[in-house]
């Protein structure tokens, strides 16, 4: 019995780890292609979307039973509108994408899009029907091409050219002596984050996905290269429902509504300046940000005069 546990419980860590990182998870679930603990119920039609409106109501959520993550969370994305989703390390942002993309079942409440409960269609539909941008992308030891064209295995050069255009990551493919052949990943040339995330955003682009995660990157990226990105996710979210889990506020100041969170419950929603005049956590989030990046400012200037 302990020989068959052993790698039946270790094949539950390694699945487990993969999920956490929720690096790929597109990569994961070719992978793996099978979840071993969410199955499609029998006869689970697939998912239908016509605008994309995404609906959580009174959803109940943890990992372990004894320790609630999410406390009857309620909010809605209509179709083709941005929500962003902010607040402190550790609050349940992640959490929330990770329900949407049925990475766990939640224990009470209902996510819907366009009205069907995620838990009744199937599985490959829904993923399909979603676009993630990650924090931190995992790239295959191939060409860029590879790695962008893996958005949507069909995709012409041309189209994949263009992608990588809208993303803003063409140019810097173009400067490589071998172009869109050049060879990344571990094995190839290392790309920073921002460049990474670019490469996911062309590979999203080419999906072409009605719904739309973006998790922004923690670290802090040097402010043209924060441009470059914001525009980039501008462009791919247009039109989009999305859902933005945001660590820069400056970079969700137009969403259509800001959905602070901590401790697993929304204590404030509205928009950027509606969020202000309250004078709540979220304006307090962005006066130490603001302060922060002043300070950072500072710094830097001094540093040029050295
Ligand atoms: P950050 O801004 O740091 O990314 P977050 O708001 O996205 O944080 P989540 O990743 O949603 O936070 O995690 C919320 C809580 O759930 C954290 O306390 C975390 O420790 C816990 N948690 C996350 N994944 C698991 C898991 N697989 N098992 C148990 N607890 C978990």
């Amino acid at each position: 019995m302990i020989q068959l546990y052993v790698p039946l419980n270790f094949m539950g860590f390694v699945y487990r780890e993969i999920k956490q990182a929720v690096a790929d998870l597109e990569a994961m679930f070719r992978l793996l292609a099978e979840d071993p603990e969410i199955e499609d119920r029998p006869g689970a039609k697939a998912l239908e979307v016509s605008g994309g409106a995404i609906r959580f109501e009174n959803v109940s959520f943890a990992y372990d039973p004894d320790r609630p993550i999410l406390k009857n969370v309620s909010f809605e994305v209509p179709a083709g509108k941005t929500v962003a989703i902010v607040g402190p390390s550790g609050a349940g942002k992640s959490t929330v994408s990770r329900l949407l993309y049925r990475f766990y079942d939640i224990q009470s409440g209902r996510i819907t899009i366009d009205g069907q409960d995620i838990r009744g269609v199937t599985q490959d539909s829904l993923r399909e029907a979603i676009g993630m941008v990650p924090q931190d992308t995992v790239l295959f030891n191939d060409t860029v091409r590879y790695n962008i064209r893996y958005g949507r295995w069909d995709a012409t050069d041309q189209e994949v050219e263009e992608a990588a255009r809208l993303a803003q990551i063409d140019g810097f493919i173009r400067q490589m002596p071998k172009g869109y052949e050049t060879e990344v990943g571990e094995r190839g040339l290392k790309l920073s984050g921002g460049e990474k995330q670019r490469v996911a955003i062309a590979r999203t682009i080419l999906k072409g996905p009605p719904l739309l995660i973006l998790d922004e990157a923690t670290s802090a990226l040097d402010s043209a290269t924060e441009k470059e990105i914001q525009d980039a996710l501008d462009r791919v979210s247009r039109g989009r429902t999305t859902i933005v889990i945001a660590h820069r506020l400056s970079t969700i100041v137009a969403a259509d509504d800001i959905l602070v969170v901590e401790a697993g419950r929304i204590i404030e929603h509205g928009t950027h300046g509606e969020l202000l005049a309250r004078g709540g956590l979220y304006a307090s989030l962005w006066n130490r940000q603001r302060e922060a990046d002043e300070a950072r400012e500072t710094l830097a200037r001094m540093g040029e005069d050295d």
